[in-house]
């Protein structure tokens, strides 16, 4: 006799194992919602690690800027952010009714309703990227000097791609080194920063490459401006072939914005032209999951040069 197999439906059907999985239960706790883990100090450490290094690459003379997770929704709204990806921007909303409108939300919650009609949107949203509160800061001064301007910012950030992949996390860690001046300044501090970005990456290990990338800019108007991006060289990315070699992860973005910000906020640059922008995009998550991937938990087993460029055979010695 066959015992007749059943389909199973969506919900109880397993999911395909990921090449990351491994890593999740050293690396993180589950929070109730994908794409978004507590962590742990194995994880943690490494994630400051990582930014130590990053700190130790610092060019002089840049200003050092640390970003809340949130920041101005007009600020954001008008730096063109929803004619790019609006399907990915968290909003903050609250309610900002009276006492009674409060309550009556409340109550229907308590009564097995839905209180989230009651909500209306703050004027904050969830960072999507480190670097856009650094703009208006930067308009404020007046114009950048000869030479141009730099800026170390980081920012939890934000978006809005539920996932369970670990390195498609809706919230993460993003370290950037942002110039802002003429396009001679903004282009060479790019080109430095690949060099030196490919530099970290050969000390950490990691298999990688550099290659021409574009965002993935909404809808179908978003398509044509993903190939004009290319078609100009505007983004480059460094991959590690984390899940396979087809589909490598962006642990590293270099990125140049043209006039855009310069227009947008009205920065000028010393030639009297709207100033250019470009930034240096970290993931701070990403190569940490990149690191425990390639090299494996145990951190006392990883090459010798590799935990001495992060700091862990000092430790070994202090500890002994
Ligand atoms: P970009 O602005 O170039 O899209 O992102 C900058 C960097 O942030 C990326 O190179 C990547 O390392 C990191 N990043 C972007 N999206 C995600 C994500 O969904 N999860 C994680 N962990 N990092 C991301
Ligand atoms: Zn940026």
């Amino acid at each position: 006799m066959t015992i007749p197999v059943l389909p199973q439906s969506p919900e109880i059907a397993p999911q395909p194992a990921d090449p990351l999985d491994h890593l999740t239960d050293r690396l993180f706790h589950r929070m109730g919602a994908d794409g978004v883990y507590a962590r742990t100090a194995l994880y943690e450490d490494m994630v400051e690690r990582l930014a130590a290094l990053i700190t130790r690459h610092r060019e002089p003379g840049t200003e050092v800027m640390r970003f809340p997770p949130v920041m101005s929704r007009a600020q954001l709204e008008k730096s063109g952010y929803l004619k790019s990806f609006p399907n990915l921007l968290g909003c903050v909303c609250g309610l900002h009714g009276t006492e009674r409108d409060i309550n009556a939300a409340v109550s229907r919650f308590d009564a097995g309703g839905d209180w989230t009609t009651s909500l209306s949107p703050a004027d904050l949203v969830l960072s999507p990227a480190a670097c856009y509160p650094v703009y208006p800061i930067a308009a404020s001064r007046g114009a950048p000097p000869k030479g141009g301007l730099r800026f170390d910012v980081a920012a939890d950030c934000f978006r809005r791609e539920p996932s369970r992949h670990l390195d498609r996390l809706q919230s993460f860690r993003m370290r950037e080194y942002v110039c802002i001046g003429t396009p001679n300044d903004v282009s060479a501090f790019r080109e430095r920063w690949m060099v030196r970005a490919q530099a970290i990456a050969r000390d950490l290990g990691l298999s990688f490459r550099v290659d021409q990338a574009s965002d993935l800019f909404f809808g179908r108007v978003g398509q044509m401006k993903a190939v004009s991006q290319k078609q100009q060289s505007l983004k480059f990315e460094l991959l590690v072939p984390l899940r396979s070699e087809d589909q490598p992860t962006a642990c590293m973005s270099f990125n140049y914005h043209r006039e855009h910000f310069g227009t947008t906020w009205d920065i000028v640059d010393a030639n009297g032209e709207p100033a250019h922008t470009g930034c240096v995009a970290f993931g701070m998550d990403r190569l940490a999951v990149a690191m425990f991937h390639t090299h494996g938990t145990e951190q006392n087993k990883w090459p010798s040069p590799v935990r001495e460029i992060l700091g862990l055979e000092r430790q070994a010695v202090v500890a002994d």
